[in-house]
């Protein structure tokens, strides 16, 4: 286990510290922090992020004091390590004070599911109503996405699959209604959680931002989920952007990290819309859904 080497500050005074210190200049690390925006630039996150990371990280270190014996490049390697995870650890909720939260409260727990189609929506919202089943509590979803039948066929199959209840009406009808009758539904019959599909379609970004704005409205909804695939890399940083600026989003979940070797989007979108990752999904089954940890990314980005 290797000890990792303080900077002496506060004790440049003493006329020894000349010898006992040396100060990092720009050269000193202009190599391996090149090297660190590679390895973000080949995980796929997006440039504009890479540099900031990097530059952050230069302005941090140029100037500063460390032991003498120190290795500049272990040394910058840490503080890299400890960027990413700053920029992941995200002051927000997390599930446990999700859970948490719902024990104390007597109304049901709304979750509105936000995301372009194809993402991964509706097995997420699939994976978790298992989630909160596995955790003892009832789920009932509302079929949202009223704009596609498939959509409601797919969660209908998903909802008798695990066996809970599912509140829908016809295609075109109001996302919101829906949405209301679910959440009198989750009332009347001492539901726990209710989880909203919606309507995820990319030609008509104003109308959809509209629904989505409605059906916060009608609902509110205690916490908003974006869902993202992270095999899209920037694309799912713009549109996390969309959704945050138009509906505002609580947490985020990126899918398909399964198939995802290099994960770049989690960073990217951390770093951008800077709320909490607080899943990944792994695949297809309705277990693969893993917490997200900071170390996940450092991992990806050093093996
Ligand atoms: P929606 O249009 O956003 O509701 O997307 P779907 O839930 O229908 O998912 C689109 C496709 O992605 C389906 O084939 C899913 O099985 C697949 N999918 C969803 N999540 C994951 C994941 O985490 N990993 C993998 N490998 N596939 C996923």
């Amino acid at each position: 286990e290797k000890v990792k080497e303080e900077p002496e500050e506060g004790k440049g005074s003493n006329i020894f510290s000349f010898i006992r210190e040396k100060t990092i200049s720009e050269k000193d690390i202009e190599d391996i922090l090149w090297d660190l925006e590679m390895s973000l630039l080949e995980s796929d996150v997006a440039i504009d992020v890479a540099e900031k990371i990097t530059d952050e990280l230069k302005n941090q270190l140029v100037g500063k004091k460390v032991k003498r014996s120190t290795d500049i490049i272990e040394y910058t390697q840490e503080a890299f390590k400890n960027s990413i995870r700053d920029i992941l650890t995200v002051n927000g909720k997390d599930m446990d004070s999700i859970l948490q939260e719902k024990q104390n409260k007597k109304e049901p727990f709304i979750i509105m599911f936000v995301g372009i189609n194809g993402t991964g929506k509706t097995t997420t919202i699939a994976k978790m109503a298992k989630y909160f089943l596995d955790r003892g509590l009832k789920p009932v979803i509302a079929a949202s996405d009223t704009f596609r039948a498939g959509a409601i066929e797919q969660l209908t199959h998903h909802a008798e699959k695990l066996g809970v209840k599912i509140i829908k009406h016809e295609k075109g009808a109001d996302p919101a209604a829906v949405a209301f009758d679910a959440v009198e539904h989750a009332k009347a019959k001492g539901k726990d959680v209710v989880l909203i599909d919606t309507a995820g379609r990319m030609q008509t970004n104003v109308n959809l931002m509209d629904e989505m704005a409605k059906i916060k409205r009608v609902v509110k909804p205690d916490f908003i989920i974006f869902v993202g695939d992270s095999l899209t890399g920037n694309d799912a940083v713009e549109q996390a952007i969309k959704f945050n600026e138009s509906v505002g989003i609580d947490a985020i979940i990126l899918t398909k990290a399964d198939a995802d070797a290099k994960g770049g989007a989690a960073l990217s979108i951390g770093y951008v819309i800077n709320k909490p990752i607080i899943f990944l999904g792994t695949g297809q089954g309705y277990d693969d859904l893993i917490e997200f940890k900071p170390e996940w990314m450092i991992h990806q980005l050093f093996t």
